[in-house]
């Protein structure tokens, strides 16, 4: 059976260049980065180039402005746990949303119990983040406001030039959680006034494993992690050498196709959007219709349990998710499409499908051909549907 996969927002596969150009660093090019010798010399070489790519993929001025981790997770809690213990003698209070990812959200619940004060901030049924939201929280406590480019699983792109410039008029940091954009749409750091930017490589056709934080020259923070000198003294721990420079080879074809896959995606995306909702009665979108990431597409599929389509999905050879991977253990309705207002009942009947590169319209016209049997067979035994249709 040909497998079909569509769970992008997850993991995507490493791109073949990017295996090739790390491979090397694996084997005969091992050396630590390091060390003073040729080896080193070598991966500390390749590893600046790959630092140098990805700093100019989003704007920054300087190389030295990238900090290299082991993913999105942990970018984000430098990014937050770094800016708070740097300043915690100006204020204790962030902002952020409700919707943002665990990686965020669970970092903020620690630092609660740190003294730290954090507003979570509503969004709209799209999930939008109100701007003046943001404006109406600071206080002359505020700190840091970390809000996300783009949500992981409904896609929505929040406003974050408006957000930036209100963070910049009030002199706050502003962190972005960019791991779903990065390499999707397009990111400039002045353009958007964003002074701390968390991406993992795993998202864009890297290797899994590796991320990065932009932090804007000049801002101080606390290291997270303590030891060595690497990373300039701000994050200690042999570099994952071969990751980075897979890393930057993702980076430098997404420079490269960034805007002709966008067009490719979102014309699937709209394709599958209108065949779902044409032919499966009780569908609804999730998300913002239109500012959304070009390959999410989230829809909640009434009287039937996201759970039992995935499996039924997973039987035609279709890898989708019905949340984020990360809290799909978890059988709590989405803490995101509770915030935008959506009744735990059709929360827990929500799929999202996220298309890839190689995705094309066949994959698209196989779901369009399979899911609405799915849900008849589904429906058939669902009490809920029985119910509705009396
Ligand atoms: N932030 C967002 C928005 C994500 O979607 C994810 C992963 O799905 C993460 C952070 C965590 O990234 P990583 O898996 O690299 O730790």
């Amino acid at each position: 059976m040909k497998r079909i996969y569509l769970d992008h927002a997850a993991t995507t596969p490493v791109h073949p260049k990017a295996v090739k150009a790390m491979s090397p660093f694996f084997t005969e090019r091992f050396g630590n980065a390091s060390t003073l010798y040729s080896y080193g010399h070598e991966a500390k070489e390749a590893m600046e180039n790959a630092r140098s790519k990805i700093a100019a993929f989003i704007g920054a001025k300087s190389s030295q402005e990238i900090i290299f981790t082991s993913g999105g997770t942990e970018s984000d809690n430098f990014a937050i746990c770094g800016i708070a213990w740097a300043n915690k003698n100006k204020g204790n209070h962030i902002i952020t949303t409700s919707i943002e990812h665990h990686a965020v959200l669970n970092t903020c619940k620690f630092i609660e119990k740190r003294e730290f004060k954090v507003t979570y901030l509503p969004v709209d049924e799209y999930g939008l983040v109100d701007p003046e939201d943001v404006k109406k929280a600071i206080t002359d406590k505020t700190i840091l406001i970390s809000i996300m480019q783009a949500n992981n699983e409904v896609g929505t792109i929040e406003p974050l030039a408006e957000i930036g410039k209100i963070a910049r008029e009030k002199e706050i940091y502003f962190h972005t959680d960019a791991v779903q954009s990065f390499g999707h749409i397009p990111i400039n750091v002045d353009e958007l006034n964003v002074d701390l930017l968390s991406a993992s490589a795993h998202k864009l056709y890297g290797p899994k494993g590796v991320g990065m934080l932009y932090i804007r020259k000049g801002i101080k923070i606390v290291p997270f992690l303590y030891g060595g000198e690497q990373e300039n003294r701000r994050r200690a721990s042999t570099e994952n050498v071969a990751g980075i420079i897979g890393f930057g080879k993702a980076c430098e074809l997404a420079a490269q196709h960034t805007e002709e896959e966008s067009i490719h995606l979102a014309s699937l995306r709209d394709k599958l959007i209108r065949g779902l909702l044409g032919k499966i009665e009780f569908t609804r979108l999730n998300g913002h219709p239109t500012k959304r990431l070009p390959g999410n597409v989230n829809v909640s599929i009434k009287y039937v349990e996201g759970e039992s389509m995935l499996l039924k999905l997973d039987g035609k050879g279709i890898c989708a998710s019905s949340g984020s991977a990360c809290t799909s253990s978890i059988l709590e309705p989405s803490h995101v499409l509770t915030a935008m207002g959506i009744p735990p009942d059709v929360a827990h009947s929500s799929l999202r499908f996220t298309l890839g590169r190689e995705n094309t319209e066949y994959d698209v016209n196989y779901v369009l051909e399979v899911l609405p049997d799915i849900i008849k067979e589904l429906r058939l035994i669902s009490p809920l549907y029985r119910e509705k249709r009396g």
